[in-house]
């Protein structure tokens, strides 16, 4: 149970082992609700994902691992694909493996270099449906009944600020990220510069796309010599966590502090 209304996480890795089938289905329905225009395809069934990794933390990972000699399998699991160079784009890949490779006595051999999804566990979700705020947690130390009322939005991030500290900047750095990515996303659909295909199923693609490259979003901007500095410039400041805490805490505490 937490102390003093504040999570605390016993250090152990529990929820570093056994990864598939972790994704519940509300976060499954958010993510179709985000996907509304039908741009993007899920290239495995969500029950398969483990930890999802951004294009810049696919990169890292695969180094981190060469200098421990640590195998790892990553694969695109979010896509887009590009109708006019026939081309796959990942925005998302899982990393493959039941148990994360970095699990070394249950610890994190790579703690300061875990990846985001990794910091911001177990707040998994925050979204907000018509009936009050909700939110997906996955740890049995979570005290749910802390969070038993149906809050508005505002009120529930401070609580979830109080309550997680770090984790809860982590989280909303996640969401940050990812509407980063949504961003970049419609820039180059207004520009022309990517045609995506909004009405055929994945299965009537599936066999194009296992053929087809596949590039990350950055990646496939940079050799299209499409300029995105200043959208880069945004995503490394989003990532710089101390200044991200106090734009947060700006946002949160502009009508009063909790
Ligand atoms: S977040 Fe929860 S499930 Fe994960 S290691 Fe900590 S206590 Fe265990
Ligand atoms: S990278 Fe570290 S924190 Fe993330 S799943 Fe692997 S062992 Fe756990």
């Amino acid at each position: 149970m937490p102390m003093h209304g504040k999570f605390e996480c016993n250090l152990q890795g529990c929820c570093c082992a056994n990864l598939r089938g972790q994704i519940s289905k509300d976060e499954i329905e958010e993510y179709n609700f985000r996907n509304k225009n039908g741009q993007i395809y899920y290239l495995m069934p969500p029950k398969d994902w483990t930890i999802n990794l951004f294009e810049w933390e696919v990169k890292r990972l695969i180094e981190i691992a060469k200098e421990k000699n640590v195998n790892v399998e990553l694969k695109p699991n979010i896509i887009l694909f590009d109708e006019k160079q026939k081309v796959g784009i990942a925005i998302g890949w899982n990393l493959e493996h039941d148990n994360c490779p970095f699990l070394s006595n249950l610890k994190c051999s790579i703690y300061t270099e875990r990846p985001l999804a990794c910091r911001l566990y177990p707040l998994k979700g925050i979204f907000e449906p018509e009936d009050g705020t909700a939110f997906v947690f996955k740890c049995p130390r979570v005290d749910k009944n802390y969070f038993g009322a149906k809050l508005k939005m505002a009120e529930a991030l401070k609580l979830l600020r109080s309550y997680f500290g770090d984790i809860f900047y982590y989280s909303e750095q996640n969401h940050f990220l990812n509407r980063y990515t949504i961003e970049l996303i419609k820039f180059i659909t207004n520009k022309g510069k990517f045609k995506p295909n909004r009405s055929k199923p994945l299965d009537f693609f599936r066999k194009k796309i296992e053929k087809s490259k596949m590039y990350g979003l950055e990646e496939f901007l940079q050799l299209n010599n499409i300029p995105i500095e200043k959208y880069v410039k945004q995503r490394e400041e989003l990532q710089n966590i101390e200044s991200f805490k106090k734009m947060m805490d700006t946002i949160l505490d502009a009508n009063g502090s909790q």
